[in-house]
Formats: structure tokens, C-alpha cells, sequence
């Protein structure tokens, strides 16, 4: 992730994209930064010279007549923009970004009320700093999520809280009918942060990798009878993947946990015992039990300390994250998955998996199931191909 500081639009695509792109020379050249967001570049580099035009014509036109405020405002808008921003922020790209960005929506709030073309490019900048908030929170709250330990744990319970104390405020101001519905968004979002196993809300979960590969996950593990199975498939496909075990299983079968690394792969920790229907709302005791105690076992057993952690499910509740990571574990789910614990044609796990696989995507497979070898099969031949580049 580059790190690009304060600037205003950058903001806004860090909260809702994520990874940034790295830019074209010249726009390196002029941001003197490493790398800037081509939203970002787009708006600055377009907008900020049409809006300066904008502003200063508008001037011009009633002091001097259409004609002559319209010639003059090119070459002032020209001296303006490559003047004041060397005199008020000197070469610091950063500042004058900075000074771009408020001086336009200082500009866009004194005229918010003017018609025509004035008034369109006010609403732009007023819509852009208003997204530029809303990102800044969002963001804030990212950060929030990747604290650690108990003091991300009573982060969370504030945050929540909070956002309870802003519903009964709405209440107090506009009635309770909208404290109401502040409420069932709350529990709505709380709702789908905790049972979606794709949701960032609550945490940084892995859902593709920056490999131009696909990662085959195998979950629930060991199993006596598709383990080695699984494992010589893997063989012939020449393929690695990431064993997500129990840690009861794990103790019960040690020399499978031990063959899947002498193999060559890696275990991910899955819990000690796989509580799957009560896992999103269990206590932070519990989880910390189930992740510590899985994590002591594999570590037992196999002489290495797991990297990965997957939730029963991928259900995480408010204190999953902060207990994960004070482990030194990351968050692992997938955006692949066939249904395979569940479903017993194997052909139509395969129908959901594969039509959209692609390099970089994880594939959730379940180990313990009647159609577990036909769907490594299925994935694996799919997977060869593709990371090989024929597809
Ligand atoms: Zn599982």
C-alpha cells in the first residue's frame, strides 16, 4: 500500500478502493510523491485549472465585458496556477494539493448560490468535500479496526455504542421514527458485518491474493480418509495450499498435520473445535480460547506457529479481529466457493467455482466431505491451466 498524506481527494479513493495505482511519470514528476491515484490526478489536474478559469471569469466578464474578462481570464488563471500556490505553499506538492483543494471549496461555499456554470462547478467541489469527509471517517474507522488486544476490543464497544448514542440523538432531534430506522441500520450493518464472510467492516480479511496465482484453501481438516487423497492430488498438479485445520482434529490425527507440511503446504488455523453455529456471537473468552488453544496445538504437533486465521463459516463477531491479531494471525477468507460441505453433486460445485476463475482469487474447499476428491480434481485442472497462463 503506498501512503500518500493528506491529500484531500486521495482520500477518497483509499476508502473506497483501496490499493492505489501508481501514476505516469510526468504526474510523478510534478507531485514530487511516488505515486498518485488516477482519480485523484484526474480531478486535480482537470477540474482545479477549470475551476480557477470558471471563478476568475466570472469576475472578469462583469468588471471588463464578455469578451475581454474571457481573454484575460486564460492567461491570469495561467499566472494563478503556477503562482500562488509557489508563494502560499512553496514546493511542497503535498500543501499545495492541500491549498488547491480548500481554496476551491472555499470558493464553491461563496458561490453555491450562483446559477449557471459558476453554480455547477461550486456543487462539484461541494460534493467532492462532503465525499472527502465521509471518506476521512470511513478511514478512521479502518484504523480503528486494526487495533489490537483489549484495547481493540473496548475500541469496538465504544465505536458501537456510539453510534446508539447518535441514533437516540437523531431521536431526540427529529423524532423516533428516524431513531427507529438509525436503529435497523445499525443492527443491519452490524448484522452483515458479522455474517458475511467478504465484510471489511470489523477488520482487514484477505479475500485475493497480489499472486498471479490461485491459492487453493482446504478447510477442516485433517481427515483420515481425504487427507492423503487431497495431498497426492496435489502432488500431481504440482500445486501448494493452505490447510485451514481443528485444532481437536489436528490432535487426533498428528501425522496428517505433520505429512501436509513435509508435503510442502501450509496450516492455517480454523479453531479448536469448529463451533460454526455459535461462533459469530461468542464471547471474547471463547474466541481467545479457541484461537490460542488451536494455535498451541498445531504448534505442538507440527513445530510451527500458523500464520492465517479462518473463522467457522467466516462468521467474525466485534472481538474476533483484535484477538486474531494479538495472536499473530491474519484474516484469511476466500472469494471462491462451491458450497462443497453442503452441497453432494460435485459438478455443481465446479458450475459455481469455475466459470470466474481467475489468477490471484482464493478457493474455499472443504476436506471431511463425500465429493471432496472430485472437486480437487475439478479446481486443480482449472487452477494448472490458468496459473500456467492458458486461460
Ligand atoms: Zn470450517
Amino acid at each position: 500500500m503506498i501512503t500518500s498524506h493528506n491529500r484531500a481527494v486521495s482520500t477518497l479513493f483509499r476508502a473506497f478502493g483501496g490499493m492505489e495505482e501508481t501514476n505516469a511519470a510526468d504526474v510523478e514528476e510534478i507531485t514530487d510523491q511516488p505515486a498518485m491515484h488516477r482519480g485523484e490526478t484526474l480531478v486535480f489536474a482537470v477540474l482545479v485549472p477549470l475551476t480557477v478559469l470558471v471563478g476568475l471569469g466570472d469576475y472578469l466578464v462583469i468588471w471588463l465585458g464578455r469578451i475581454p474578462g474571457v481573454l484575460l481570464a486564460v492567461p491570469l488563471s495561467f499566472l494563478m496556477l503556477n503562482l500562488l500556490p509557489f508563494l502560499l505553499a512553496g514546493k511542497r506538492p503535498c500543501l499545495q494539493w492541500q491549498l488547491w483543494f480548500s481554496l476551491s471549496v472555499l470558493w464553491a461555499v461563496f458561490h453555491s448560490d450562483c446559477l449557471g456554470i459558476v453554480g455547477f462547478f461550486s456543487y462539484i467541489w461541494i460534493a467532492i468535500a462532503v465525499m472527502t469527509f465521509a471518506g476521512s471517517l470511513l478511514l478512521v474507522w479502518q484504523r480503528m479496526m486494526c487495533v489490537s488486544g483489549n484495547s481493540g476490543n473496548l475500541i469496538r464497544i465504544l465505536l458501537v455504542a456510539g453510534l446508539h448514542v447518535i441514533a437516540i440523538f437523531i431521536g431526540f432531534k427529529l423524532g423516533w421514527g428516524w431513531a427507529m430506522m438509525s436503529g435497523m441500520v445499525i443492527a443491519g450493518g452490524l448484522c452483515w458485518a458479522v455474517l458475511s464472510p467478504y465484510c471489511q467492516w470489523l477488520g482487514p480479511v484477505y479475500l485475493t491474493t497480489d499472486h498471479p496465482r490461485i491459492l487453493i484453501t482446504i478447510d477442516d481438516g485433517p481427515d483420515p480418509h481425504d487427507t492423503p487423497l487431497l495431498l497426492d492430488l496435489l502432488d500431481r498438479y504440482q500445486t501448494k495450499a493452505i490447510f485451514f485445520m481443528i485444532g481437536e482434529k489436528v490432535r487426533a490425527y498428528p501425522d496428517l498435520g505433520r505429512e501436509v507440511l513435509r508435503r510442502g503446504h501450509e496450516i492455517g488455523n480454523h479453531t479448536q473445535t469448529h463451533p460454526q453455529a455459535s461462533f459469530w456471537c461468542a464471547s471474547p473468552w471463547r474466541i481467545r480460547r479457541e484461537i490460542e488453544d488451536c494455535q498451541k496445538t498445531i504448534m505442538e504437533i507440527t513445530g510451527i506457529r500458523p500464520r492465517w486465521f479462518r473463522a467457522p463459516v467466516g462468521h467474525r463477531n466485534l472481538f474476533t479481529h483484535p484477538i486474531a491479531t494479538t495472536l499473530g494471525l491474519r484474516v484469511m477468507a476466500w472469494n471462491r466457493r462451491g458450497f462443497d460441505a453442503i452441497e453432494k453433486n460435485p459438478q455443481n460445485v465446479l458450475a459455481r467455482i469455475l466459470p470466474h476463475l481467475r489468477a490471484g482469487d482464493i478457493v474455499l474447499l472443504h476436506e471431511a466431505t463425500p465429493i471432496a476428491e472430485e472437486v480437487l480434481i475439478g479446481v486443480l485442472e482449472n487452477t494448472v491451466a490458468i496459473n500456467r497462463g492458458d486461460r
